[in-house]
């Protein structure tokens, strides 16, 4: 099958529109014409080879919500027509402890990325959402429940599923007192996330100018970083702290909001952290985590929940072209909270291949 989408062909190279082949459909997999693709940090440093991992060229985007279009002979799981989703990986093993246990996310042989993977049977690189069409397995595929907006809720599939799995993990509820630092595309979502399963929930800020956005967005609080008198009155008073500051930073600042044997986890950063001091962890059997997204069963159940919750992203609709601007501007973090592009605005290829 023959698309079109945008690719980065090089590190310093804007993206550009990129025409290239969908493998024909084998008997598990899901062909579907991509409707919304959420825009993510990580689409950024791939197409950049920041992480120095990428094999170009790259199209970006794993927030993906489409319609099915066909079916392998031997899907059962979605029909034509049907409204899906594919977030941040499109095959694992099926055959490890991980994955028999449904994290994926987590498999012994490591799971194959929606864009800058190899596919497991050909070797050939994974595409991802920057295009109009997309085939996957039907394993990875999700459903997008009734009542979910599909042009808002394509961020949920990795900012969504990336803060709703620590949740889950730490058994978050109704009383669990949970902070988030850093007020993105994560950050929103696990500000919505946490409140929306019954927590009271602080985000922690360097300055009192995001007060009105966090409550707008569910938090209870606010907690001004800068504020030392502040910050030694919360001392000991978190279960769970979110960390979603995606550059080089400090955590040890936040470590003794935590209470006795809660974690602090980080989401949102890939690289080194500054040296921490071992007291805060050793005399408040405190623990500092990671976590990336969840498995397969828990994002169709974070889809799910945000039906049920009506929770959706704050999103920033834009056109393909405009993806380059869109990197930019989410570079300054000027973006509240999400940019989605609409692939309306990608010109189809002749459909009669398809
Ligand atoms: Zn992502
Ligand atoms: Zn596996």
């Amino acid at each position: 099958m023959y698309t079109i989408g945008y690719a980065a062909q090089t590190p310093d190279a804007p993206l550009a529109p990129y025409s290239f082949e969908r493998r024909d459909l084998r008997p598990n997999d899901v062909a579907m014409q991509i409707l919304y693709c959420g825009v993510c940090h990580s689409d950024l440093h791939q197409a950049r080879d920041d992480w120095g991992i990428s094999r170009y060229p790259i199209v970006p985007g794993h927030e993906i919500i489409g319609r099915v279009t066909a079916i392998g002979s031997a899907v059962t799981r979605h029909k034509v027509g049907d409204a899906v989703a594919v977030g941040c990986m499109v095959d694992s093993c099926q055959q490890c402890d991980q994955c028999r246990k449904g994290e994926e996310q987590l498999c012994r042989e490591t799971n194959t990325q929606t864009y800058n993977g190899l596919d497991r049977i050909t070797r050939e690189p994974t595409y991802g959402g920057y295009s109009k069409h997309l085939v996957t397995r039907e394993e990875f595929v999700l459903r997008v429940p009734d009542g979910l907006d599909l042009a808002k809720a394509a961020p949920l599939l990795c900012a969504g599923i990336t803060t709703y799995s620590p949740l889950r993990t730490w058994n978050v509820g109704p009383g669990s007192r949970v902070a988030v630092i850093g007020l993105g595309g994560l950050g929103h979502m696990a500000v919505k996330l946490a409140a929306g399963l019954g927590a009271f929930v602080t985000v922690v800020s360097r300055s009192a100018d995001k007060l009105a956005d966090a409550l707008a967005l569910g938090a209870d609080t606010l907690l001004v970083s800068s504020d030392a008198t502040a910050m030694a009155n919360a001392q000991s008073s978190f279960d769970l702290i979110i960390d979603t500051i995606p550059v080089r930073h400090d955590v040890s600042p936040y470590m003794n909001l935590l209470d006795v044997d809660a974690t602090l986890v980080i989401v949102g950063q890939v690289g080194p952290i500054e040296e921490l001091f071992t007291v805060p962890f050793i005399l408040g059997r405190r623990r500092l985590a990671g976590s990336p997204i969840g498995g397969i069963a828990q994002t169709q159940e974070m889809l799910d929940f945000c039906a049920r919750k009506n929770i959706l992203p704050d999103c920033e609709m834009i056109r393909m072209e405009q993806i380059n601007e869109a990197f930019e501007r989410m570079e300054r973090s000027d973006v509240r909270y999400r940019f989605v592009i609409d692939m309306a605005s990608l010109e189809a290829p002749d459909t009669q291949h398809l």
